[in-house]
């Protein structure tokens, strides 16, 4: 027997949400990580609602409003300071029982998840241990691992590369990535200003689309600003990351008496993404997989989604509810995904980084006129696409591949999110104007492991805003088969067509 069900390789904020996805499940799992503590300063400063929901089912939700506040609009002014675009949160009642959009500190963050992960009697954490090598026969996956005290091996029946953009097992594995375009010097400042800096900063966050030296402007959390400002040719990106470098860049808002430099690093915004996801027992997730400009604040939410896509069809598999197969869907579902949400982000990052005057200006008139004259704000989260392939139903919905809503229920006389009250896994949804479910159905979904969630009706759960009503509405369904991970399997208008989405979920299983 393999020592562990799963090896995670990399104990950062991707490896340390699969570890508690893993340990929730009573998988016996391992994570390592060559460095012994986290890394304190913040890199991603924005999370959506999508990852809110899946660090509330992990038990981290009340961690993340300690650490979180909204996400302010981004402004993006053109090139002679007019506003040309402005994204925003969609509004109230909000879909996911979660802000849409927040600003958080991940390394406050970070040490929550860390510290939940170790809660878990079935997961073992070992810091200071590099993986130095790796090898794989039809069973496990046999680790090299360098100790301060030594070489040891260990072994699982699954390994989860979580290690990070320059990832030591992507290159062990000569797993190749994908340029998509896009490769461009920008330096990242983080401030903490003091009363005098916030009163002369701009009140939302601004994207400044100016061809001389384009540039973003965050409102993060408390009194932390970053700025992240392009680079131009011949300048030494080492050279600009020193203080005086950065003060003079920034002396168009505040000056040194205005706050205390946080940090300074110059980075490459890549767009990258792994050709397989997959070899063997080996699967890989997080920055491991794919790198984004920072543009929509996506890249630790898309490898938050990884995880938890992985998470719930490797535990089936290793469970033997499923066959290794799933595991495929997990590469085509995540790099269809990432490549749609980076095409995404390299188009607004080509807007706000236009760096030819003439251009910039036709940008810029081009955006007012598309608009009708008044930039009105666009939600964020109308930018996120959805899964249109993999583990989904056959029958193509608009629905389908999407998340599904997390209503506020009324249960004990309070405000519930729906997933406290009702649980995760694999849900039948059962909206107010469906049927109510007889006991064949029920039978059907316990036989997948899904179970039953009554909305509305006689004896359904008591939503607060209709969200679930609505999404029903809009969509023409009753019925809607909901993933562990939130997305939507399918839709049903009557039980007939439900109990056929469970059949199709069960062969899928196989
Ligand atoms: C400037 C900037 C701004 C960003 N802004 C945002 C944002 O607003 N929103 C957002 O969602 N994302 C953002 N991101 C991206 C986000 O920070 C990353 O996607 C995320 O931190 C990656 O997490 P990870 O766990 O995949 O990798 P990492 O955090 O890099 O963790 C990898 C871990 O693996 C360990 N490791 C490596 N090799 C080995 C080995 N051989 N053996 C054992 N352990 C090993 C490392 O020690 C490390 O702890 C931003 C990134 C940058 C650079």
């Amino acid at each position: 027997m393999a020592d562990y069900e799963v090896a995670i390789i990399g104990f950062g904020p991707v490896g340390a949400v699969a570890a508690c996805l893993f340990g929730q499940a009573g998988i016996r799992t391992l994570v390592i990580d060559s460095a012994e503590t986290i890394y304190d300063k913040p890199r991603a400063v924005a999370l959506d609602h999508e990852i809110a929901r899946i660090l509330q089912g992990l038990g981290l939700g009340d961690a993340l409003a300690d650490c979180a506040e909204p996400f302010t609009d981004s402004v993006y002014y053109g090139a002679d300071g007019q506003v040309i675009k402005r994204l925003t949160m969609l509004p109230e009642p909000h879909p996911q029982g979660w802000l849409p959009s927040m600003v958080f500190l991940q390394p406050k963050l970070e040490a929550a998840v860390r510290a939940r992960a170790a809660t878990f009697p079935s997961v073992t954490i070992a810091l200071r241990q590099t993986l130095t090598a790796l090898s794989q026969d039809a069973d496990a996956v046999t680790l090299d691992i360098a100790t301060p005290e030594g070489p040891r091996q260990a072994n699982a029946r699954y390994v989860i590369a979580c290690d990070g953009a320059s990832s030591p097992t992507r290159k062990m594995l000569d797993l190749a990535l994908e340029d998509l375009g896009f490769d461009e010097p920008w330096l990242v400042i983080d401030v903490l200003a003091n009363e005098k800096g916030l009163a002369k900063l701009p009140l939302t966050s601004v994207q400044y689309c100016e061809p001389a030296r384009p540039c973003s402007y965050v409102i993060c959390t408390g009194n932390h600003r970053r700025w992240e400002i392009s680079l131009r040719a011949g300048e030494d990106p080492r050279e600009m990351e020193k203080p005086e470098h950065v003060w003079r860049l920034l002396s168009r808002w505040i000056t040194p008496e205005d706050g205390t430099l946080w940090r300074s690093a110059a980075y490459r915004f890549h767009a990258l993404v792994v050709r397989d996801w997959r070899k063997g027992r080996v699967l890989i997730a997080g920055d491991a997989a794919h790198q984004q400009p920072p543009f929509l604040g996506q890249g630790l939410c898309q490898g938050l989604r990884d995880v938890a896509n992985l998470g719930w069809k490797l535990t089936l598999c290793l469970r033997g509810e499923a066959g290794d197969g799933l595991l495929d869907t997990y590469g085509s579902e995540r790099g269809g995904h990432v490549r749609k949400l980076t095409g995404i982000i390299k188009h607004i990052g080509g807007l706000i980084g236009e760096r030819d005057p003439e251009k910039a200006k036709a940008r810029d008139s081009r955006l007012i006129a598309e608009a009708g004259g008044t930039i009105h704000p666009m939600p964020r989260q109308d930018l996120m696409p959805a899964l249109d392939a993999g583990f989904i139903s056959a029958h193509a919905h608009p629905a389908r591949g999407t998340l599904f809503p997390q209503p506020w229920i009324l249960a004990e006389s309070r405000r519930q999110r729906l997933d406290d009250v009702a649980g995760g896994g694999l849900r039948l949804v059962i909206g107010p104007d469906a049927d109510r479910p007889d006991a064949t159905l029920g039978h059907a979904l316990s036989a997948i492991g899904g179970t039953m969630v009554e909305i509305g009706g006689p004896s359904g759960l008591i939503e607060c805003d209709d969200v679930v009503r609505d999404w029903m509405v809009r969509h023409q369904a009753r019925y809607a088969l909901i993933r562990p991970d939130n997305i939507v399997f399918g839709v049903a208008p009557d039980a007939e067509a439900a109990f056929a989405l469970i059949e199709e979920v069960r062969n899928g299983f196989r």
